[in-house]
């Protein structure tokens, strides 16, 4: 038995495996290395480089009022909260819908749901349009795309751009992992095959400029290594304790730039595409409303420089403007006509250069969610989020006469509806909404047609998909 287990390359495999996750979990206590210290007008000479990577970690799911870097009681994000603390951190980011396709879609485009036209399950993105790894690309970048969410696989359009794009091949979890539910089909896997992934990426390019994405899962899938268990074992912990297993994979991908004396040439940018809900409005979950529990991200942008101290932009921002800001600050040839702005100037007030802020200053955000996108058979039944100052207006297409208006200086957690209280702010809100809802989309979304093994891959997200009209026998 021993012998033919000595045998078995699984066997080998396995162990490589256990000992990298060890490996992660030693890291995490690794300090983070000191870079030169800079102010943020450091950041105008970024223009004049040619050879600066950008690695873009999404954390799927993730709520930025769980992170202790950004003031959560629990310390979830030891890393981020140290790496944040040297670069820029985004206090109050809207993502653009609370489903990971439509959301992902405006984030990478710069237009807003409506405008792409990813809505439904069946739509991609068009081949029409920009997507950052493109510009990337053909600015002479090598691009690598790693993903372990089916909503952004290649058939929807997300490949675009990317020299490699491809999910990591999933290593047999130890059993000292811990997940949400063990009888169902689970994501196989986890988010250290991701990191391990990249980092292999990292060492063959670390000579040349890259762009590098990873789109980490685990804390989506509340899969945790159990030395992140430190906050206990209801549901709403141990999304915490997926958090926190999510941070050291972070810290081991950043212990492999180090390596490589990368960090001082490295923009790394740190975004989610939705949060999570715990019962604030009766569910639990993500992907059904537009409330501030599944639409309230983190932005954190470490650029390749310390800054001492890090700067917080307390302004509105939303994820449309990501690109925008990332390719102002390397000086590459922006997205043509995006949705979203260039947030530095907001970056360089916030750290005392310049005051100008043309039209950045708490812009109006809007999210939109079709409420039956899993259901192709049904009709369309969008919903509209616009957030405009310390209001949530919730706008209903198929009720519009039942509007929701919030107000979260005096309810925090949105849950007394004012729309009675204020008629002109809410039919300025509806004329807004109605508008965005009848615009025509810049791209036509194709729809795209999935076989059993793709829309498996995407149950084992959790998801109830509608299964398409069975084919009739020729
Ligand atoms: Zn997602």
């Amino acid at each position: 038995m021993v012998r033919r287990l000595l045998d078995s390359p699984w066997f080998y495999y396995s162990l490589a495996a256990v000992l990298a996750v060890l490996a992660i979990a030693s890291q995490f206590e690794v300090k983070l290395p000191s870079r030169p210290v800079e102010d943020v007008s450091e950041l105008a000479t970024l223009r004049e480089q040619d050879d600066i990577n950008v690695v873009f970690l999404l954390i799927d799911t993730l709520r930025a009022d769980r992170m202790g870097a950004y003031g959560y009681s629990r310390k979830t994000t030891p890393t981020i909260s140290e790496l944040a603390s040297w670069g820029i951190r985004f206090d109050h980011v809207q993502a653009h819908s609370s489903w990971t396709k439509t959301s992902m879609a405006s984030l990478w485009t710069g237009l807003l749901p409506r405008h792409i036209g990813v809505l439904r399950y069946p739509h991609a993105v068009s081949d029409e349009a920009t997507m950052p790894a493109e510009i990337f690309q053909q600015a002479g970048y090598k691009t690598a795309g790693i993903f372990r969410n089916g909503w952004v696989a290649p058939n929807f359009g997300f490949a675009q751009g990317f020299d490699q794009y491809f999910r990591p091949k999933p290593s047999a979890t130890p059993d000292r992992f811990e997940r949400r539910s063990p009888s169902t089909h689970p994501l196989q896997g986890s988010d250290f095959d991701a990191t391990d992934s990249a980092q292999e990426f990292v060492r063959a390019h670390a000579h040349e400029p890259f762009f590098l994405y990873v789109h980490y899962m685990d804390v989506h899938q509340y899969l945790y290594d159990i030395e992140s268990a430190h906050f206990g074992t209801t549901l709403s912990d141990t999304y915490d304790n997926a958090i926190h297993w999510t941070d050291r994979n972070v810290s081991s991908l950043v212990a492999t730039l180090d390596d490589h004396d990368l960090l001082t040439k490295t923009m790394i940018v740190i975004a989610s595409d939705h949060g999570e809900a715990f019962y604030e409005h009766g569910i639990e979950g993500h992907a059904q409303n537009l409330y501030r529990e599944v639409t309230e991200t983190p932005l954190i942008v470490i650029p390749p420089f310390r800054l001492d101290p890090g700067i917080v932009v307390e302004h509105k921002v939303q994820n449309i403007d990501i690109w925008p800001t990332v390719f102002d600050i390397l000086g590459l040839d922006g997205m043509p006509d995006t949705d979203g702005r260039s947030l530095l100037p907001l970056i360089l007030a916030a750290g005392g250069q310049g005051a100008a802020l043309p039209g950045l200053e708490d812009r109006m955000s809007t999210a939109e969610l079709d409420q039956t996108w899993g259901r192709v058979s049904a009709e369309p039944k969008p919903i509209v989020a616009m957030v405009d100052g310390p209001f949530r207006m919730v706008h209903h297409a198929v009720a519009p006469d039942d509007p929701e208006l919030y107000d979260r200086r005096t309810d925090a957690t949105e849950n007394v509806n004012v729309a009675g209280d204020h008629p002109e702010l809410v039919a300025r809100l509806r004329a807004r909404a109605e508008a965005y809802l009848a615009a025509p989309p810049r791209f036509e979304a194709p729809e795209v047609e999935l076989d059993a093994m793709r829309r498996a891959q995407l149950r084992a997200l959790g998801y109830e998909l509608e299964e398409p009209e069975p084919e009739e026998e020729p």
